[in-house]
């Protein structure tokens, strides 16, 4: 007999199906789809999201929610979380009027690319009008969602569910101090890694096949994926078993395509660690933005750019690397992956100085967002903010306020998610130093199996059944982010490497 679960099921996995195939227009439309078929491409996008639209707001998926809620306490817990993410959703779009949803994706489309141009041209102006149209919808839409004590923590829910700006003030104001105060004390020490000694010619072939290797070694599953060039990487998961890989590569350093594949890498890890039982629904997905950003950053950072990864396989690379590397040590090798200098462009930015950037976006957004701040003001409060927290301020608004794409989408809310991966990349580490008796040496002994290991069954198998804070309190039996396991770690690697 055919039960409403089942019928839940199919029509969710109708949805997903859906997904799948704007998953796969997306990627394709960032790794070389022609040009000429952009336009078309688009617009098969739009009729396929209008689609999924009506299926998740539907009356039928209300029936549904409504049935299986009048007996949530019997469900089993995969589908009772599952009927959680759905409602969320249905909720989230059900209460704005459909008319003013539309209207604000055609008004983020346009600003997408009307934002392109006005940072080619340096043009704050031309972007002006239209991101005062999404902030002032995006207030609307707070709203129409509603919140507790600011319309900030309504964009942030999404997400980064249940974790508040009452929770992020006191973390970040804690972090930027500290950060502030070793990014000077390492300006100080007068100590300075020979960062050029890594600059120097690998053919795109090589570097690829570098890739190939790095993927491979920190675990992931080349027949569950591919990894294929782009100009802005990204990770993107098409079902369980297809989860891809993007890079760029930049034929004078190899820093920009290893470490842009090791991040990505790092939520791919996730992605295929999820619960194959989790698959043909949403909830084969992270838990939040901010948990699947530990995990890039873990292996991007924690892992790929420590002293003890590289013992064991900078060897390895410079096979790989060919002949015209033997004058670069391991010792010039680690500290040349770790120069920490501010800059201006948040994505090129180091793991200690990266967090100032999102500080600066995070005060500004808040501030667009309760009416405190002006956009016509927003240039210029821009560099006052980076000449406070970075000690530099752009000349040209391209090199500033203008080169995120996040306020032209729409993605209020969006920024703080990435020092929040951060933190909890730290959080995961110390529980993780802790449960295996010392990371350092298993990281030696490229043991990394256990590592991955240990996240599989503590972060990544759950999906999204569990919160976020749920995630991290069951790796690290801590339930809220913490500043602290990001300072000592800090601390332990910077203070030996730049002489404190
Ligand atoms: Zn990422």
């Amino acid at each position: 007999m055919e039960t409403t679960e089942s019928k839940f099921g199919e029509y969710v996995r109708r949805i997903q199906h859906f997904q799948e195939a704007l998953s796969l227009m997306a990627w394709d439309l960032r790794t070389g789809a022609p040009k000429n078929g952009v336009e078309a491409r688009a617009e098969a996008i739009g009729t396929l999201s209008d689609e999924v639209f009506a299926l998740v707001t539907s009356e039928r998926m209300g029936e549904f929610l409504t049935d299986l809620e009048s007996r949530f306490d019997g469900l089993d817990s995969k589908t009772a979380a599952l009927v959680r993410e759905c409602r969320r959703e249905f909720d989230r779009y059900r209460k704005i009027p459909r008319d003013r949803y539309r209207a604000f994706v055609v008004l983020t489309a346009r600003a997408e690319s009307v934002w392109e141009e006005a940072r080619d041209r340096d043009d704050f102006a031309l972007f002006r009008p239209y991101l005062e149209e999404i902030v002032a919808m995006t207030r609307e839409f707070a709203e129409y969602w509603g919140y507790e004590k600011e319309p900030y923590d309504a964009l942030l829910d999404p997400y980064e569910p249940g974790v508040r700006t009452a929770d992020i003030d006191p973390l970040f104001a804690e972090l930027k101090a500290e950060t502030v105060r070793l990014v000077e004390a390492i300006a100080d020490s007068g100590h300075r890694p020979n960062a050029a000694a890594l600059i120097r010619p690998v053919t795109r072939e090589t570097q690829r096949e570098v890739c190939r290797w790095a993927l491979e070694t920190i675990g992931y599953d080349f027949s569950g994926g591919r990894l294929d060039d782009t100009a802005h990487p990204f990770q993107i998961t098409l079902n369980p078993g297809d989860v891809r890989v993007t890079t760029r590569y930049d034929e004078r350093d190899i820093r920009t395509a290893l470490f842009s594949v090791l991040h990505e890498g790092g939520h791919a890890l996730y992605e295929q660690g999820i619960d194959k039982e989790l698959a043909g629904t949403p909830l084969y997905a992270g838990a939040s933005l901010g948990i699947h950003e530990s995990q890039s950053r873990f292996w991007e950072n924690v892992v790929g750019r420590s002293r003890a990864f590289w013992q064991r396989y900078y060897g390895e690379l410079r096979d790989r690397l060919g002949g015209g590397w033997d004058d670069v040590d391991l010792e010039t090798f680690y500290a040349g992956i770790n120069d920490i200098r501010p800059s201006l462009i948040r994505t090129e930015a180091d793991e200690v100085t990266y967090n100032l950037h999102i500080f600066l976006r995070y005060d500004l957004e808040r501030a667009l967002v309760s009416g405190a701040l002006a956009v016509r003001d927003l240039p210029g409060a821009w560099r006052e903010k980076s000449r406070e927290l970075l000690g530099i301020e752009p000349s040209r608004d391209a090199e500033g306020v203008l080169q995120d794409v996040h306020w032209a989408s729409g993605s209020f809310g969006y920024f703080p998610t990435y020092t929040l991966g951060n933190v909890y990349a730290a959080q995961f580490r110390e529980a993780l130093d802790r449960d295996l008796g010392g990371l350092d040496p298993v990281l030696a002994a490229g043991d990394l199996a256990r590592v991955r290991g240990w996240l599989r069954e503590r972060v990544h198998r759950p999906g999204k059944q569990l919160a976020p804070l749920d995630v991290l309190a069951r790796a690290t039996g801590v339930d809220h982010p913490a500043a602290e396991p990001l300072v000592r770690y800090w601390r332990g690697k910077f203070v030996p490497l730049y002489r404190l």
